[in-house]
């Protein structure tokens, strides 16, 4: 033991040195190894970007990032990122653009549509009259052919593929409205027995599309003279159950309301619903 002691006080500084030189290289270590760690996983935002429940803009807003604090990244969904907040625990969804990440921003003029399959499904047709309007002048097969055929139209002119239901006035089972395609839109109108009812209904089959039925109701909305009515879900509707694709169908107006008649009879104001609808594909196929 003596001689243990003696070494010791005879090599202090060295022994000093060595533990010193040893502590300061563990520092160095953990230094190295949390820069890589923010590097990788933690990221941090610009000033007070909205955070969403959901990978898009029209999910809800959690709150507004708070100004440096770093976040760890969870997931990501196209241009859009997953970030946990310790502080706040929970997380949510910011646009790749608003962080550290850079990720490029949306282009909102881009035509996303080009190449993009769409089926569309004219609804009722032949003895299958659907509803009449009032006046009895106006069966809806008639506007849903001369809608359907006019978003056929309009989105052959942006490069996409389109596929229909059917193009004249013939009778088409429910169970034959299909098609392979990377989204649906079926064409309807409404009716109910009194005549106050009227705008824009949106119907789609379970969670998973809620995004596409917002998306659509959003445009529709933005671009048409309809009232926005409501998005609706509804798991029993035959041409959303058979769909394999994101899909809706779309009231585009009430044939029982004679100012919703008035206008879907009328060549402009249905192209600015099927406008809508274009619009809405492309900001759906682009988020
Ligand atoms: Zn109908």
């Amino acid at each position: 033991m003596k001689r243990v002691k003696q070494f010791i006080l005879n090599n202090l500084k060295t022994l000093l040195f060595v533990a010193l030189l040893f502590l300061f290289l563990s520092v160095i270590f953990v230094i190295i190894l949390n820069s890589f760690k923010t590097n990788e996983s933690l990221i941090t935002t610009k000033e007070q970007a909205p955070i969403y429940t959901g990978p898009s803009s029209r999910y809800p807003v959690l709150y507004n990032s708070l100004d440096g604090v770093k976040y760890e990244v969870r997931d990501r969904s196209g241009r859009w990122v997953e970030i946990y907040s310790d502080e706040k625990n929970q997380s949510g969804w910011v646009e790749g653009y608003l962080t550290s990440l850079n990720l490029p921003e949306k282009e909102t003029n881009h035509n996303y549509l080009k190449g993009k399959t769409i089926f569309v499904d004219a609804g009722h047709g032949g003895k299958d009259q659907g509803a009449t309007s009032r006046s009895g002048k106006t069966h809806e097969k008639d506007l849903t052919l001369k809608t359907a055929l006019m978003l056929k139209s309009q989105l052959e002119a942006k490069g996409a593929i389109v596929k229909m239901s059917r193009t004249d006035d013939t009778f088409v089972p429910l169970k034959e409205r299909k098609a392979h395609a990377d989204a649906m839109v079926s064409i309807h109108f409404d009716s109910l027995k009194d005549d106050f009812a009227t705008g824009l209904t949106v119907i789609y089959k379970d969670a998973e599309y809620e995004d596409y039925a917002y998306t659509l109701f959003n445009s529709i909305s933005n671009k048409s003279f309809l009232i926005s009515r409501e998005v609706v879900t509804n798991d029993e509707l035959a041409v959303l159950k058979i769909a394999e694709q994101p899909a809706v169908l779309l009231e585009l107006g009430f044939m029982s309301s004679d100012v919703d008649e008035s206008m879907l009879v009328d060549k402009k104001y249905r192209h600015l619903a099927v406008s809508g609808i274009v619009d809405g594909l492309n900001a759906y196929f682009g988020a």
